[in-house]
């Protein structure tokens, strides 16, 4: 097996709703905000060489909406997934395999791109993983989610016939060496992949760790639907992370792709930051 980083570039997200109940004059202090209060995130995705298979987890936030969804997000850095896939041989239609870890449009809107009037699958020949539970809990939003859920980033992968769901089942085996873990808190069973790689245990953290600057336990996002039920979950993943000795992938870390945890005085901390080349 091989993994690689697959950077999409930068967004920017509220400061306060990405933290929280945590007063700006703490979570600044690692997380500088703009004149707007807008701190800068990365959509990171992860390409996984396995057999024949190509696997990609997540899509970033893709290219297809219009001028006003995207001049709330500022986008910038000059990373784009046909880019970063160049950079390693391959292209959209060489990945065999979509997982996506929930439907938020920053995982799940380069899965989905306009081609004139229609809207067709970003990756032409692969199959999308999502599961049952999330699925409908996307296409029949909540007023709260609504936002996130974007219908055109979602329906046409049902449309293409290439949508099949995992089924809901904590840590189960999905491909060789990858199993799944469920979480419930930030939305409905979003998954999280847990990799076998070079003798490590490399976990796809999505949001449920969306940073280190994430990792004490009340740092638990406003976006998120259900925060104690994040708050249980990180505390138990961090927990079983830093016995096992895992690896965390993050996502949306702006400057952190990899961190291994610690026993602090303080509660569970990082120990080491590194690039997922350096493994
Ligand atoms: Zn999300």
């Amino acid at each position: 097996m091989k993994l690689h980083t697959i950077n999409t570039g930068f967004f920017k997200l509220d400061g306060g709703a990405m933290f929280g109940v945590v007063p700006k004059v703490i979570w600044q202090k690692t997380n500088p905000a703009d004149a707007n209060n807008l701190c800068t995130w990365a959509m990171r995705c992860l390409l996984i060489e396995e057999g024949n298979q190509l696997i990609l987890v997540d899509t970033g936030i893709g290219n297809k909406q219009d001028e006003k969804f995207f001049s709330h997000y500022y986008l910038h850095g000059n990373d784009s997934m046909e880019k970063s896939l160049a950079q390693l041989g391959f292209s959209t239609g060489d990945i065999t395999d979509v997982f996506l870890t929930h439907l938020h449009f920053d995982h799940v809107g380069g899965a989905v791109v306009r081609d004139g009037e229609q809207l067709k699958p970003a990756f032409s020949n692969a199959t999308y993983w999502s599961n049952e539970k999330h699925w409908q809990w996307a296409v029949e939003p909540n007023a709260r989610e609504k936002a996130s859920f974007l219908k055109e980033n979602i329906l046409p992968l049902q449309e293409s016939g290439r949508l099949k769901f995992v089924a809901e089942q904590e840590n189960i085996a999905w491909q060789k060496d990858i199993n799944i873990s469920f979480a419930y808190g930030h939305t409905d069973a979003m998954m999280l992949p847990k990799i076998n790689y070079k003798g490590h245990t490399i976990v796809y953290m999505a949001d449920l760790l969306p940073s280190v600057g994430h990792l004490p336990l009340p740092y638990v996002m406003a976006y998120d639907m259900f925060p104690l039920k994040t708050l249980t979950e990180k505390q138990a993943f961090l927990a079983e992370a830093v016995e096992n000795n895992y690896i965390l992938y993050l996502e949306h870390d702006p400057v952190n792709e990899c961190c291994t945890l610690q026993h602090t005085e303080k509660g569970i901390r990082v120990a080491d930051t590194f690039n997922l080349s350096d493994i």
